[in-house]
């Protein structure tokens, strides 16, 4: 892959890498912004981190990131999970954090804390998600990676799956992920190329509960740091590059405990039907942009009707043939834009499926407004 002329030279950060902290430990916090991105700072610990309660509450200035009004800007940060740090290694952690707010209710962009609500309510059917993660990389121009400067690459086709000089693109960004990935004990199942040059897909799960949202939350961050030493832009933009062009999706796959024993076909059948009546409900929290993919065109479902089938990639949830076979195991909900906020997706699945619970919202598109108005996409500026 060429490299950009702008690039950090990451192998004059290898010694200091190796330097000795001393003790000290340094915790990256990770927390989700007004945007639908991700931002995070550090902090140093004086010692290892062994459980939440080593890592204090901390806080950070909502009004620059979307979150908070600038005359009671301070948004706090509560450490939910952590992981190993891939890039500093050692004792160091990343910490995956929910925002909230000074009168103590969640952060109007805190989907977490509902839905992990939703889940506890709703904890004996053990819920399992495995999530499609489909993203695309571009050129610090916003253009795709690998793709002619002022054109478009021959058609779809030879990309998905593909092997081989200009099929792929960056498959070295994907494999520094996947190891990062590893590394932080999230658990990836696998990674593929896809349909659209330079679009690319991982999965993360099978998860229980609201640990999928935090791994594919700190999975998203892992890709956007790791394709930052390369020089690439990640978009999570469901439908990248308008016309005959896959669009992108976060496909995700449930089971409960039911679904998973003897006879589990039926309860995967009463969970279409409680789905079929919520389309509408489900839509609004599945993605910004997703109708500019849900064309019923490249693999997609209609955005407004409801359907499912057996290894139907054009329906809204698939049912794969081996489930059907075997009379139980999961099904794949195709609609969610890859894009979309993974709490959000897995809360309201859970909600439909097993009923609302009081205090908590899947539906709800923000928490707590108002919300301040403000445009935090990186300006693209053409050469
Ligand atoms: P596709 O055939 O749609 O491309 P993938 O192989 O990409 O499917 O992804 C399948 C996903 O399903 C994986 O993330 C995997 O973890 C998940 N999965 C497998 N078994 C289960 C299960 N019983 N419950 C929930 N998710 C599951
Ligand atoms: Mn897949
Ligand atoms: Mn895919
Ligand atoms: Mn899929």
């Amino acid at each position: 892959m060429a490299q950009s002329t702008i690039l950090s030279n990451t192998a004059n950060l290898e010694k200091y890498l190796k330097l000795d902290q001393k003790g000290a430990v340094i915790a990256e916090y990770v927390w989700i912004d007004g945007s639908n991105g991700l931002r995070s700072k550090c902090k140093t610990l004086s010692k290892k981190p062994s459980s939440l309660a080593d890592l204090p509450e901390w806080n950070f200035d909502g009004s620059s990131t979307g979150q908070a009004p600038g005359d009671n800007s301070d948004v706090y940060l509560r450490p939910v999970a952590f992981y190993p740090d891939p890039f500093r290694l050692g004792d160091n952690v990343l910490v995956m954090c929910e925002t909230w707010m000074s009168d103590g209710k969640p952060n109007a962009y805190n989907f977490r804390h509902d839905a992990a609500v939703v889940m506890e309510a709703h904890a004996s059917h053990e819920f399992w998600f495995g999530l499609e993660q489909e993203y695309t990389l571009l050129e610090f121009d916003g253009w795709p990676y690998g793709w002619p400067k002022n054109g478009f690459p021959a058609p779809q086709g030879p990309y998905y799956c593909g092997v081989g000089t200009g099929k792929v693109f960056c498959r070295d960004i994907v494999e520094a992920h996947y190891k990062a990935c590893m590394y932080s004990n999230i658990q990836i199942s696998g990674t593929n190329a896809e349909v659209m040059p330079g679009q690319w897909e991982y999965q993360v799960g099978p998860c229980e509960g609201i640990a999928l949202g935090d791994q594919l939350w700190m999975s998203r961050f892992l890709l956007h740091r790791v394709a930052e030493e390369f020089g690439a832009k990640v978009t999570f933009a469901p439908k990248p590059i308008p016309g005959d062009w896959n669009g992108a999706g976060l496909h995700t796959n449930v089971s409960t405990k039911e679904t998973r024993e003897e006879g589990g076909m039926k309860h995967i059948e009463a969970a279409m039907e409680k789905l079929g009546k919520r389309q509408a409900e489900h839509m609004a929290v599945y993605g910004e942009d997703n109708q500019q993919r849900m064309t019923g065109k490249h693999e997609t479902a209609s955005y407004e009707k409801f359907t499912w089938g057996i290894a139907n990639r054009g329906a809204s949830v698939r049912v794969n043939r081996a489930c059907a076979e075997e009379g139980k195991g999961y099904f794949e909900d195709r609609r969610p834009a890859s894009n979309a906020d993974p709490y959000q997706i897995t809360g309201i699945i859970v909600e439909t499926m097993c009923g609302k619970v009081d205090g908590a919202d899947m539906t709800a598109k923000v928490k707590n407004a108002p919300l301040v108005e403000q445009e935090m996409v990186v300006p693209i500026s053409k050469p």
